[in-house]
């Protein structure tokens, strides 16, 4: 049996933080002490044990909304870059999203992915299905014959790279019916998009200037899309996660339907949070992603939700494109940011400005992502759940460097961020340390209990 002794670190969970020791035997925690309740794990000489001095010892992160590239799109990104940056970014779960070439959208096109996966991923690695107007029927045979084998039904309302745009109501009506698995939604609405994106064109032709973007992917769009998907999630009892939440209104709307359907849950990024649409004039081409980033009272907002529970989850949103293609005239240039490696830093450097505690980064990177997938095993400081942990100093300053980043560059690139990680684990066996990866990881395939049955 191999086994490890942390002794002396502070243990963030989001139902309690302090000071403590951890036992992992065979890649699970084993065992957990915190010191304040008098609970000790006493050395065994046999056993290695690290004394951490005091660094934070937190879960894992789990980020279920990642757009890793491969199959199809490789050019930008693929699993390895992908699940190579996460995991340097104390993300050590990552679920993908199905907009690859192909799509995700049967049972094939999904063991593909985990057939590229497990020879390459440095992180536990799962996928999404995607949702289009024909396949309502295998998504329904994959739930009731492999639930275990998908995080959850991906719709995008509005298009987006990879056009798996579904917006028919029946179709719809009859997604939304699903129970047991959780639907994610891209949120924003087509036609007022297509809209003001026609305005814009017949103004400027294809240089539209970058700051319209929040104009053109309106708040307008997304208010009513959200708005519409909540009525619909109301109705028929919906497990619905409405993923990267950008307005105000949006929260107002998610915190009054959450108290009609619990199943509600939502989502923001950490560049919601840090950015506002006053950044559009200096970042440009590198802050177009869907939906916009929208005004500092937007961020305000999206910002309390954090703190009141109204936001759930942060997710990166990792969507990487080629310097060059972002370099395009704004009809051409494709929406999105590389994020998966800055994400927990740009939460820390956040939960800092606002006061928000470790534990809650715990919950909202770790603990409810996994609890809304249902994935086994991961995402907790707990007996039983797997050994996946990031060591850091969240006080410690981090600059993001584009250098990090697997398309060279980053939104983020200067930034005053927050949390200097010293090492990542992955079942039980440190896979990083100050930087660098000393072990192959040990990264895994993801398994998903039907949502409707995880505690
Ligand atoms: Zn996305």
């Amino acid at each position: 049996m191999s086994r490890t002794l942390l002794k002396n670190a502070l243990l963030v969970t989001g139902a309690r933080t302090g000071e403590g020791s951890i036992l992992i035997e065979d890649g699970k925690i084993s065992s957990i002490a915190f010191y304040d309740s008098g609970e000790t794990i006493p050395d065994i000489p046999s056993v290695p044990s690290e004394d951490l001095g005091g660094l934070a010892v937190m879960p894992g992160a789990v980020d279920i909304h990642v757009h890793f590239r491969e199959p199809g799109l490789t050019h930008k990104g693929d699993i390895a870059s992908g699940s190579r940056a996460a995991l340097m970014g104390g993300v050590t779960s990552f679920v993908d999203m199905p907009n690859t070439i192909p799509p995700t959208t049967d049972g094939a096109a999904l063991e593909e992915k985990y057939r590229i996966a497990s020879a390459k991923s440095l992180a536990n690695y799962g996928f999404h299905i995607g949702a289009t107007s024909s396949n309502i029927m295998e998504i329904k045979r994959l739930c009731s014959q492999s639930p275990e084998s998908f995080g959850g039904i991906k719709v995008f309302l509005g298009s987006s790279t990879g056009n798996m745009l579904l917006n028919d109501c029946s179709a719809l009506d009859a997604l939304f019916s699903i129970k047991g698995k959780c639907i994610l939604i891209h949120s924003e609405d087509e036609n007022i998009i297509k809209y003001n994106m026609a305005k814009a064109v017949s103004a400027y032709g294809d240089a539209v200037p970058f700051t319209l973007h929040p104009l053109i992917r309106s708040r307008e769009a997304c208010i009513k899309s959200t708005a519409d998907a909540l009525e619909r999630a109301m109705r028929l009892g919906t497990r619905l996660h409405v993923l990267h939440v950008s307005t105000a209104e949006e929260v107002d709307l998610i915190r009054t339907a959450k108290g009609y359907n619990q199943g509600i849950t939502a989502e923001t990024t950490a560049g919601y949070l840090l950015f506002s649409d006053e950044d559009y004039p200096a970042l440009g081409p590198f802050l177009k992603c869907n939906p916009a980033i929208k005004s500092p009272r937007d961020r305000e907002a999206l910002r309390d939700a954090l703190r009141d529970g109204t936001i759930d989850t942060i997710g990166s949103d990792h969507a990487p494109h080629l310097k060059e293609e972002k370099l395009r005239p704004y009809t051409s240039c494709p929406s999105g940011v590389p994020s998966v490696g800055d994400s927990l830093h740009a939460l820390l450097a956040v939960a800092a400005q606002d006061g928000i505690p470790l534990g809650r980064i715990a919950e909202v990177m770790s603990e409810t992502p996994a609890r809304i997938l249902g994935i086994k095993g991961k995402g907790q400081l707990k007996e039983g759940f797997d050994a996946d942990f990031v060591v850091l100093d969240p006080d410690a300053v981090s600059v993001p460097d584009a250098s990090d980043s697997p398309c060279g560059w980053t939104p983020y690139e200067g930034m005053t961020l927050k949390g200097r990680i010293h090492s990542v684990w992955l079942a039980g066996e440190k896979a990083v340390s100050n930087g660098n990866i000393i072990s192959r990881p040990l990264a895994s395939r993801l398994s998903f209990i039907r949502s409707d049955q995880f505690q």
